[in-house]
């Protein structure tokens, strides 16, 4: 049982379904998407403390940073010593659509992801990265994939995770140590995310 908690790589591996074939040039919103809900549904499905699954989430963007900059996020394939920064700056990019569809559209990935299976997705479905970007839009996206994907597919820094996390409540106390505001904007919009109420994190004062 211990072990079966303990692994990410089938969770990882099913969320791969979500997303049609990408080729090398979409490789990093494939695994970008996959790293980022092998965090979120395990905390959803009570697998993983949801604070754990940010703390996380966060790792993978430690270990994406530390790499060094690079090529463009479209341009990196499979280029060797740089799989943490494409797994990790892809699954960055998920978290900003998400956050920023929740708190400016009223919708989400997930239901966007849900639209777009139900309308467009095949299992032999294979799709440019930015036809797939574009048929999220039009599945509820509201412009918003379009518009993150011009800035992130030209990156070749580490994206910041300044605005999610400002949004989320989400700070670094210091080296490894991330700290969760209890404001309740951020409290409800990490709990819509990860679903689970935290166990390490008391209770907010009106409940
Ligand atoms: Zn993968």
């Amino acid at each position: 049982m211990a072990e079966l908690r303990g692994d990410w790589t089938a969770v990882h591996e099913l969320s791969h379904l979500f997303h049609p074939y990408l080729g090398d040039d979409g490789r990093w919103l494939a695994e970008g998407l996959a790293s980022y809900y092998q965090n979120v549904l395990r905390a959803r499905a009570g697998l993983l403390d949801a604070n754990e699954a940010w703390r996380r989430l966060d790792g993978g963007f430690q270990r994406g940073r530390r790499v060094g900059p690079g090529a463009r996020m479209d341009q990196v394939g499979w280029s060797r010593g740089s799989t943490m920064r494409i797994y990790w700056a892809g699954a960055a990019f998920w978290l900003d659509a998400d956050v920023q569809l929740r708190r400016e559209h009223g919708t989400d990935l997930d239901r966007v992801l849900g639209r777009y299976s139900q309308c467009c997705l095949d299992s032999d479905s294979r799709l440019e990265p930015q036809e797939f970007i574009a048929a999220l839009d039009r599945a509820g996206g509201r412009g918003v994939f379009a518009r993150l994907y011009r800035r992130y597919a030209a990156m070749t820094e580490f994206p910041s995770q300044d605005a999610p996390y400002r949004a989320l409540g989400i700070s670094e106390s210091d080296k490894d140590t991330l700290r969760f505001s209890d404001e309740a904007d951020a409290v409800r919009l990490r709990r819509a995310i990860m679903g689970a109420r935290p166990t390490d994190t008391a209770p907010a004062k009106s409940e």
